[in-house]
């Protein structure tokens, strides 16, 4: 199958052509035809997966066809996106694509200057990009409406929710004309989501790339049992090469649950002689930019990141997530290693759990049906965590740091704190999963540890894929 077979324009084809697309992806020859025709479309799928252009491409040729004039303070097409970085990624992936159609292209983001937004959208605009908090801040001063809207999207619907936007986007629903074409994409279906389609859709037709809530079907995920405060020793282990971890390196991306965390990490690998950037919400627009493009040029191929902030992004380049910290809400798992493994890539996902996010662990495990498999610490482990040099045994009866000094945050207050990280605070935000409590650590013998563990398992050299029942 071609872009042409799917009946897309000559402009289009031809930006396509200058982009190197040659055969559409799963989600864009499901998608494609029935958003030509002027249907609602249910999109479940990931980043990574094509979306953005299942979604562009047919939108871009429906307002080249009905050629209507850019409204006044409004657009023709809006979407809707959680974050600044994805907001910027979408209005540049829509420019390069309508290239040829003489589209014009705005993007509106937290962050930046309202009075700027402000004028840039006096005269109105074919397609808007937008986070929602933005978009209401410039309706409340009547510095733009949603009536001229022929096409809505939203995007990553579930991350806009946990971003605690439902009543923002309640709002905008009421606002945009009621003959428009919804294009509606989530990576999970959870009931808030479910019921939000109802609101926005009719009669939509049903994609789904990726069953509900599994990870990426190419990745390899992989987990080490370790403490809290062994976790970054093993970081820079593995970083510096010395403890090898399967798959070929090309750019890391690590996860973290809070932005101080981020900060910490990027801190302690710098004094390790590792360069790293971090991304998260108490970093300026620029520094973030600044930060996401190094990365994406591999001038520093390390990047730590609150998933707020990481949401989104499109780096191809990405051959590893680690995550640092568990996910308290294990939808977020299913988007953090989905930054790997893009544009049909393999990926590597490396798990960091210790005593006390097993809770965690086991809920991704439930949720996305992961399977991980489990690798061994370094010898010798303790030895380097403790400073006694990376040969020497643990001194005989070394004492293991005390529970206090190694408890994570209450989930809670991680989950608050992320949430500040996003970039607009409108809505109430909601609390998805009640805080849990952390588990202390046993000092008994660590599992998994040293070569050849009792508990290691191999299955064909590759680490547990998720089940890929996806289309
Ligand atoms: P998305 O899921 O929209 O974030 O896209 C993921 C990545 O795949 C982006 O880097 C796109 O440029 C790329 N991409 C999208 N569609 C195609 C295609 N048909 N062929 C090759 N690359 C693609």
């Amino acid at each position: 199958m071609t872009f042409k077979d799917l009946g897309l324009s000559q402009p289009v084809l031809q930006a396509l052509d200058l982009k190197g697309y040659d055969v559409p992806t799963p989600i864009q020859a499901q998608a494609i035809p029935p958003v030509l025709e002027g249907r609602d479309l249910l999109g479940i799928a990931q980043t990574g997966t094509g979306k953005t252009a299942a979604f562009m491409l047919p939108s871009i040729d429906r307002l080249r066809d009905a050629d209507n004039r850019i409204p006044f303070k409004s657009c023709r097409m809006l979407v809707l996106a959680p974050t600044r970085e994805l907001a910027v990624q979408i209005a540049a992936s829509a420019k390069d694509y309508g290239a040829l159609a003489g589209l014009k292209v705005q993007v509106i983001v937290g962050g930046t200057s309202v009075n700027k937004d402000r004028n840039k959208l006096h005269r109105g605009t074919d397609i808007l990009v937008a986070t929602p908090g933005r978009l209401l801040d410039l309706i409340d001063q009547n510095a733009f409406n949603l009536s001229g809207v022929e096409v809505l999207v939203l995007d990553e619907a579930d991350q806009m929710l946990d971003l605690g936007f439902i009543h923002a986007l309640r709002k905008i629903r009421d606002l945009v004309p009621k003959d428009r074409q919804t294009l509606f994409f989530s990576a999970t279906m959870p009931k808030q989501i479910k019921e939000l389609v109802s609101g926005y859709c009719r009669n939509p037709v049903q994609v789904s790339v990726t069953p509900e809530s599994s990870t990426a079907e190419r990745i390899d995920q992989y987990l080490f049992m370790v403490q809290q405060d062994e976790k970054q020793s093993l970081l820079e282990l593995i970083l510096s090469g010395r403890h090898k971890v399967p798959g070929e390196r090309d750019r890391v991306l690590i996860f973290t649950r809070t932005k101080h965390g981020a900060d910490r990490v990027v801190k302690k690998l710098s004094r390790a002689g590792i360069a790293a950037n971090a991304i998260h919400g108490n970093k300026s627009q620029g520094q973030r930019q600044r930060a996401l493009d190094e990365f994406r040029s591999g001038r520093t191929a390390i990047l730590v990141a609150t998933d707020v902030a990481a949401r989104g992004i499109d780096i191809p380049g990405v051959s590893h997530v680690i995550n640092y910290e568990l996910p308290n809400v294990p939808e977020q798992y299913v988007h953090r290693i989905g930054r790997t493994a893009r544009a049909g890539r393999d990926g590597v996902a490396i798990a960091f759990c210790a005593e006390d996010e097993r809770a965690y662990l086991k809920d991704i495990r439930r949720t996305t049906d992961a399977d991980f498999e489990r690798l061994a610490l370094p010898d010798n482990f303790r030895a380097v965590v403790e400073g006694v040099g990376p040969t020497k045994p643990a001194p005989r009866g070394a004492t293991r740091v005390s529970q206090k000094k190694v408890r994570p945050k209450p989930a809670g207050g991680a989950r608050r704190e992320e949430r500040a990280q996003g970039e607009e605070q409108r809505a109430k935000p909601k609390q998805k999963h009640p805080a849990r409590k952390g588990r202390p650590n046993r000092s008994g013998p660590r599992q998994g540890q040293g070569q050849g563990g009792g508990n290691r398992r191999r299955r064909g050299g590759g680490g547990r894929r998720a089940s890929s029942q996806g289309s």
